[in-house]
């Protein structure tokens, strides 16, 4: 029989050992098995995170692959998974995206989401038509983690200890090259590794995800619209808005709030910060990128995670299909070779930071809202520019391409134009009546139901026109209007 004693001292020890246990790694946090990250239910532990992204290039070989972009300062890898077909070859005629999260390294949501959309994505080719079209026909690079050291400053089986900052104390958010200064110092590792890995590619689109607040984010973050006029504004407005609306589909109050009533804010009139990741690959890459703030808790609780995938899963698809919304082509010279690095300049918007350049392959990508007309010129040393004329068309991407003369060429010049030239449009209900308003002429409005049922077509030659919405019944509604040539679409919520 155990004396009294003998069984007060078993216990101890077991709670003693146990808690030593417990205290190695963040308990429901993070897992430190693989297996145990099956649901998305928890953040991995280093160790498993780098198991789970060789096991991704490893079970779909035919359309992942894992890059390695570089090291941070305590030597942890900085990895990519590229999912497309042809996995291992450029397809210069394909567009590349970029998703990249946790450069603030206590700022989890997106590790976790970008993870179970590799996930998603891998296990949906082949089975559902929209992500097998963009896995066939975009080249589409995720980074989970830019920054590991930040993540992992408790160790490796720790997030809960995580850090915004880099090994060295560094916001990396603020330390790459800024638009108006010299690069006089080195870089963070965590920074050069990944300026070296946008150099090498031609990235079209990108997001960068965050946390601590519920929003999205688009250039500049550097300047005000009056310093530096952003020629794309309307078009960063349209993504972020649909991004903001798919969203709604599950979570109506998601990333509405008073820093952006409407979910999405220009970047330096929240605040203004320089050195910054998406004024870096804007100015520098011509790379239309956003910041993407998932969740007002930087440490969010993996109870969450599951609500945060619901919510941002078919934007975060959506967002990689604006890859294949706009104007592409290639440029040649008259013997039909390609001639890499030719300027595409849209006539009368583009600023000289603002124009692309066709890739190593010759081909480009500019993304321009739907349904309008273009004048696009191609600027190569040694040829003649040329100028072609282009309509842009619903979620499509046209193709334009140039075939260049040999001559001098001529540089058009920047435009003198802003986005303030955009047409605005906005329909307010009141009164039992909606009332709808432009900076232009409204030529039609289409008004249909949620699930795209025509209420009423209305023609109008006015900037103002309003209709009776005492026949409708109270819901959500999308009203597609033709402000001057522009078709615009806004959604609203009618009622008596
Ligand atoms: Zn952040």
């Amino acid at each position: 029989m155990q004396s009294v004693a003998t069984k007060i001292l078993s216990t101890l020890l077991i709670i003693l050992f146990s808690n030593q246990l417990y205290s190695q790694y963040d308990t429901g946090y993070v897992a430190r098995d693989i297996n145990e990250m099956e649901q998305f239910n928890l953040y991995p532990s280093y160790d498993v995170y780098v198991q789970m992204m060789e096991r991704f290039a490893a079970d779909y070989p035919e359309i992942c692959q894992l890059v390695d972009i570089g090291k941070s300062v305590e030597n942890r890898r900085i990895m990519a998974v590229k999912i497309s077909d042809n996995v291992s070859d450029n397809e210069y005629d394909e567009p590349e995206f970029l998703y990249s999260s946790t450069i603030h390294g206590d700022e989890l949501c997106g590790f976790n989401l970008m993870l179970r959309l590799i996930d998603y994505l891998l296990k949906n080719y082949n089975s559902d038509s929209y992500i097998t079209n963009l896995i066939n026909n975009v080249q589409i690079y995720i980074n989970p983690l830019a920054n590991p050291d930040g993540t992992y400053n408790g160790g490796n089986l720790f997030v809960t200890k995580s850090t915004r900052y880099n090994k060295n104390g560094k916001d990396l958010n603020r330390e790459f090259p800024k638009i108006d200064e010299q690069p006089t110092e080195t870089l963070q590792p965590e920074v050069q590794c990944m300026v070296d890995f946008a150099k090498k590619h031609y990235f079209g689109i990108s997001a960068n995800l965050h946390a601590g607040s519920e929003i999205l984010n688009y250039p500049w973050d550097s300047f005000f619209a009056n310093e530096m006029p952003l020629p794309d504004n309307y078009w960063f407005v349209q993504i972020c808005k649909k991004y903001v609306d798919t969203a709604h589909l599950i979570d109506p109050e998601y990333m509405i709030s008073d820093i952006g009533p409407e979910g999405y804010v220009f970047g330096s009139e929240w605040y203004k910060i320089a050195g910054g990741r998406q004024d870096y690959m804007n100015y520098f890459h011509r790379c239309r990128e956003i910041t993407i703030e998932l969740s007002n808790d930087y440490i969010l609780h993996p109870d969450y995670l599951d609500e945060y995938w619901q919510k941002n899963r078919q934007p975060l698809i959506n967002l990689i299909g604006e890859s294949l919304h706009g104007v592409t082509g290639n440029v040649t010279n008259l013997y039909g070779e390609t001639i890499p690095n030719a300027e595409i300049i849209v006539i009368d918007k583009d600023k000289a930071y603002s124009t692309v350049f066709t890739n190593a392959g010759g081909y480009y990508f500019r993304y321009l809202p739907n349904d309008s007309i273009y004048e696009i010129a191609a600027y190569a040393e040694g040829y003649e520019t040329a100028n072609q004329v282009v309509r842009t068309e619903k979620e499509q991407l046209v193709t334009l391409n140039f075939m260049l003369k040999e001559g001098v060429p001529d540089y058009p010049l920047p435009s003198e134009k802003t986005d303030a030239d955009e047409p605005l449009f906005t329909a307010i209900c009141t009164g039992g009546k909606l009332q709808m308003s432009s900076t232009t002429t409204i030529n039609s409005v289409v008004l249909t139901t949620y699930d795209g049922r025509i209420v009423t077509k209305l023609q109008s030659k006015s900037t103002k026109t309003e209709y009776s919405v005492n026949n409708c019944s109270q819901g959500v509604y999308v009203i597609k209007a033709d402000c001057g040539g522009r078709i615009l679409t806004n959604k609203i919520f009618l009622s008596k």
